[in-house]
Formats: structure tokens, C-alpha cells, sequence
């Protein structure tokens, strides 16, 4: 196969290892980026806190997972002392919104009406840009996962980086243009990184896994070893340079997957058979006001919702804008183009 001969094209896999690692460096966060961080948490906390007896804040998303890069947003979640009806979460989303104006917050955006409930905020001494969201337990649980992963091998989080910027400068990272979130990315990395040969992760929704053992949250299962080395993975067997995965990334998704056969899921660490898998049904607001016919063209299944399908934002033109990226990373590839220009800004010029 192609993949196969590039993978042992060595001077270009060392080149994108090189490459790989500058641009992981130059886009990781300041130093003092952890420390503005927790100082936005810590804010909010006492505002939630004094709003609501009990209540507190917790950081999810890339800036909890470890997975984040220079500049990422700041996911909020806030856990009142019991679960809110959904009207309760779209109350506290407008009183919060009220009280972050009145602190100095910048750009305060309530959207307390949105499918899921969220306020956006920059932050006024960080300029952080921050959401909140209500009880959104999954997410917690997803991040923790995702965190998992980063540790279990030091090739993920370059990787992830790369990938994510990729996705950015080429215009395909745009959840409100229909096409994939950074979740999504994150999902499509360890996908393919459970599924080289060797390994370079293992599922850790398998590993160690007693029989019977579940953890439910919000009626899904998010069971998962976080703790790898002692059960059984002594680090992975596979030696390839993070140049020679990045290679096998893009081969894998232009060329190798079949989106009608196929679902990424992380979930089992291996591709599943698209026939005979489930989605939920409820509809998005777009499908249900006709723009968008609901359609799942690219499956990406959540590793605990797994009647959740990540790729679902995706329609014929999204996929298509999709598609063409990673036909056009990889073909780049095949001509040994330097990662500069993989990853160049997108123009229409
Ligand atoms: P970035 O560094 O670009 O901010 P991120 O990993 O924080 O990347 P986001 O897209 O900001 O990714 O999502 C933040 C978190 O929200 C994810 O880690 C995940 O827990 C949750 N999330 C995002 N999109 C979805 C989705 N479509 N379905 C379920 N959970 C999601
Ligand atoms: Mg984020």
C-alpha cells in the first residue's frame, strides 16, 4: 500500500517528527497559563457559590484534559448541589450571565434557550475566552478520558496538537459551519492511534475490565482504566515516530476508511460495522426546520453517548470540504511537502 511505503520513508517521517515537535512547542500555553486558569475558576466558583448554596465550578475540555494549546477557550461546568430540570439550567444561566456583567466580565453572552444552555464570557484580567455550561456530567467524564489517553503515551498530545491545527488553518474545525468540533479531531487521533499495529493506546474502556463493572452517569457507562500500567499496558509496543503517524493519520482517513462500512470508535478501540449500530433520534433545531437533512454520512461514535454521533454535524458540503482537507494533507504527504504547507492557512484565492 502507499501508506506502507511512505511509513518507510525515513528523511520525510524525520522531517515531520522535527516539524511536529517545533510546532507542538511553539503553540503550548505560557507558563503562567495554568495559574490564569484557575484563577478564572476560582472566580466564578465564588460567584456560583454565592448565587446558590453548595454550588461549584470545575474546568472540563482541553485546558482540564492537558490536550490544549496556546490561546484555547475555557470550558466551565457548574455542578448545583442536585441535578436541575432543564428550565432550573436555563435560569442559572441567565442569573449567571447577570452577575458576570455586573463583576467587569467582557462580551457576556447568555444563551440560555440553546439546546444545551451556555453562557460565553471573556474574561476581564485573563482574556480568556470562557463558556459555562449546567451539570453536564458526560462532559466531565469524556474530559478525564480524553486526559487518560494524553498520559498513556507522550506521542498523543503532539499529535493531537498538530491535528488540531491542521484542522483550524484549513477551515475544517467550524462546528457552526458544519464541520467537526476539536472533540471530534481528538476522537479521530486516538481512534487511529488504537488501531496502528501495534497499538500505541490501548481502549481504556476495555483494558482491566472486570466482568459486570459499570459506573453509570446520566445513563451511560463511563467505566475506564485510568490507571493503564497496572493493568497489564507496559507502554506500547509500537516504535513508530510521531512523523510516521502523522503519515498513517491522514492515509487512514483519506484513504482507508470507509465512511459507509465504517465507525471510529474509541469506545472498543477498533472500527465498527456501520450496519446495525443505533443513533439516537432527537433531532437537531436544523433538521427539524428543514435545512439539514439529518443524516449520519461520518460516524464518529462518543465513547459514553454512544447513541451520539460526532460526525453528525457533517452534510454532503461539510463532508466534502472535509474529505477534500484530507485528501489534500495526504496527497501533500505523498509528495514529501513540509508540514508548513500541509498546515497552510486556508484561501480561496
Ligand atoms: P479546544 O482546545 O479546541 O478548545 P477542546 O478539547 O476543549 O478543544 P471543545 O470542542 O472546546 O474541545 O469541547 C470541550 C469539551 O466539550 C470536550 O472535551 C467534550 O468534553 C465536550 N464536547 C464538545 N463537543 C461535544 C459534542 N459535540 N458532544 C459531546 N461533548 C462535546
Ligand atoms: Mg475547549
Amino acid at each position: 500500500a502507499p501508506a506502507s511505503k511512505l511509513l518507510a520513508d525515513a528523511p520525510y517521517a524525520e522531517h515531520l517528527t522535527a516539524a511536529i515537535g517545533e510546532l507542538h512547542a511553539a503553540r503550548l500555553p505560557p507558563a503562567d497559563d495554568a495559574r490564569w486558569r484557575r484563577a478564572v475558576v476560582e472566580h466564578v466558583n465564588s460567584i456560583a457559590a454565592r448565587l446558590w448554596r453548595g454550588a461549584q465550578v470545575r474546568m472540563f475540555g482541553s485546558s482540564a484534559s492537558g490536550l490544549h494549546t496556546r490561546g484555547a477557550d475555557l470550558d466551565l461546568c457548574l455542578l448545583p448541589p442536585r441535578p436541575p430540570h432543564i428550565n432550573a439550567a436555563r435560569r442559572m444561566i441567565s442569573s449567571i450571565g447577570v452577575e458576570l456583567e455586573a463583576q467587569g466580565m467582557l462580551e457576556v453572552l447568555p444563551l440560555p434557550s440553546a439546546r444545551v444552555p451556555i453562557v460565553k464570557f471573556v474574561d476581564r484580567a485573563s482574556r480568556l475566552q470562557c463558556d459555562i455550561c449546567v451539570n453536564n456530567l458526560l462532559a466531565l467524564n469524556n474530559t478525564a478520558l480524553l486526559g487518560a489517553y494524553a498520559r498513556a503515551d507522550g506521542r498523543v498530545r503532539p499529535l493531537v496538537a498538530t491535528v488540531k491545527y491542521w484542522a483550524a488553518q484549513r477551515k475544517v474545525n467550524e462546528p457552526y459551519r458544519g464541520t467537526l468540533s476539536s472533540y471530534a479531531y481528538v476522537l479521530l487521533m486516538i481512534g487511529y492511534l488504537q488501531t496502528t499495529d501495534p497499538p500505541v493506546v490501548p481502549s481504556l474502556q476495555q483494558l482491566g475490565r472486570l466482568d459486570g463493572v459499570e459506573r453509570i452517569v446520566d445513563g451511560y457507562d463511563v467505566w475506564f482504566c485510568d490507571d493503564p500500567g497496572a493493568h497489564g499496558w507496559s507502554g506500547s509496543a509500537n516504535t513508530q515516530s510521531i512523523g510516521e503517524l502523522l503519515l498513517g493519520f491522514f492515509a487512514r482517513y483519506a484513504t482507508e476508511f470507509d465512511d459507509a462500512k465504517h465507525v471510529v470508535s474509541v469506545r472498543l478501540g477498533r472500527m465498527l460495522e456501520r450496519a446495525g449500530k443505533v443513533w439516537g433520534e432527537q433531532q437537531t433545531a436544523a433538521a427539524r426546520k428543514g435545512r439539514r437533512a439529518d443524516r449520519h454520512l461520518f460516524c464518529i461514535e462518543d465513547p459514553f453517548e454512544i447513541t451520539h454521533d460526532l460526525g453528525r454535524v457533517m452534510d454532503t458540503t461539510s463532508l466534502g470540504w472535509t474529505r477534500a482537507e484530507f485528501s489534500r494533507a495526504h496527497a501533500l504527504m505523498q509528495a514529501r511537502a513540509p508540514l508548513a504547507e500541509v498546515c497552510a492557512a486556508w484561501s480561496d484565492a
